[in-house]
């Protein structure tokens, strides 16, 4: 006869070690547990000019009765847009439920029980956390100087090892690795190893020297490269995002795609949004100009900060970034505390529009005041 399992006696090791992420409550929630009628969101890195025009007019003309239709297992259509663009083949590219997706894709493709991946210690954690949940070692490697460190990852390098994780540019520090250091990094790892470059933000890249991952492809079959339409294109809700590499490369990943995860206004808006001229220039011109305002604003508040490329600055406080974090949202000011990315005392602010830089200003000097420091 069978005796009742206790639940526990289901779970794995891995998974009972691991804690959910906990994401944000929605705004009126939030408004009403902090008490403030307006809420600007500094947490995320989103666009503050939405998606462009043409994505904006895709998705207003997406007939409602569409809805009812499976849409493209495949992304096809997007899928040879990127093609073009690039000059690649359409295979060469898979589509995911927002980059947080492709990342699973690549970890499940290529990971075994016993195996590891290696990224940064201060970095996007979703690579490491789809490692762990997943019963893979998560192998760290301290920042050098806030950036990746190159030598450091390859002295971690196993036989187990299956994938390394480059954040470039580096959320949240915005450090980035030239096309130098990125070709003498592939040249080391020699096609032993999957190397993956998340370019999450790619688009806000000004130095003429950042590398051209999508070329680099082409002499190194192991490299893969991730992209989203969350931040530079402003479709984080519609979540999608793609991978890019070899078609071999690209060949076994697809097998770990769950077919149907791209729903049909998310390729739809991603389609047309690739079309639209005007939306990044405007989008730098408002980034610089931000980033320029925030910077003099920390520097007359004494605060030190951190950035690179990117439309984020990270800059440290002379007190507890979740305290700081509380009393800038009742001030309705919302920014990401970074205990949770290893930086105890510091909040990552993106850089938004001049109202919501202006508010944030308001709101951290108050609470600087308040705490006695200069
Ligand atoms: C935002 C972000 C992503 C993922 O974005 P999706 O919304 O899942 O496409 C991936 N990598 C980095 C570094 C990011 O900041």
């Amino acid at each position: 006869m069978m005796t009742a399992q206790p639940l526990e006696t289901l779970v794995p090791d891995y998974i009972k070690r691991f804690q959910a992420y906990i994401p944000s409550k929605p705004d009126d929630e939030l408004k009403k547990i902090y008490g403030c009628s307006k809420l600007y969101r500094l947490n995320n890195n989103e666009n503050p000019l939405g998606p462009p025009e043409t994505a904006r007019r895709a998705i207003e003309a997406f007939p409602p009765a569409q809805a009812s239709i499976y849409p493209s297992g495949d992304a096809h259509h997007l899928r040879c847009k990127l093609a073009d663009i690039f000059g690649m083949h359409p295979d060469q590219f898979l589509a995911g439920n927002g980059a947080n997706e492709v990342i699973a894709f690549v970890i499940k493709a290529f990971c075994q029980q016993g195996d590891n991946i290696i990224t940064a210690d201060k970095t996007f954690a979703v690579y490491e956390w789809v490692a762990e949940f997943s019963g893979f070692e998560a192998r760290l490697v301290p920042l050098v100087d806030y950036g990746f460190d190159a030598s450091g990852m390859i002295d971690k390098i196993d036989e187990r090892t299956k994938i390394l994780f480059v954040c470039n540019p580096n959320n949240p520090t915005g450090s980035w690795w030239n096309e130098r250091t990125l070709s003498s990094f592939l040249d080391r790892i020699d096609g032993k190893r999957i190397v993956v470059v998340d370019e999450a933000y790619r688009e806000f890249v000004r130095s003429a020297d950042f590398p051209d991952s999508m070329a680099l492809i082409g002499k190194y079959p192991n490299l893969v490269v991730f992209r989203t339409f969350s931040k530079m294109y402003g479709l984080a809700g519609l979540r999608i995002g793609y991978l890019a590499g070899s078609r071999e490369v690209v060949d076994i990943i697809r097998r770990t795609c769950i077919v149907y995860s791209v729903n049909a206004l998310a390729q739809v808006g991603a389609f047309f949004a690739l079309a639209d001229k005007e939306h990044i220039p405007r989008t730098h011109e408002i980034v610089s100009a931000g980033k320029r305002f925030l910077l003099k604003e920390l520097d007359l508040m004494g605060l030190p900060y951190v950035h690179g490329e990117g439309n984020f600055v990270m800059a440290r406080l002379p007190m507890s970034d979740s305290l700081a974090y509380r009393k800038m949202m009742t001030r309705g000011v919302m920014v990401r505390a970074m205990t949770g990315f290893r930086f105890p005392n510091w909040i990552r602010i993106t850089v938004s529009c001049q109202e919501a830089l202006e508010a944030f200003v308001e709101a951290l000097s108050g609470i600087v005041k308040d705490n006695g420091a200069p």
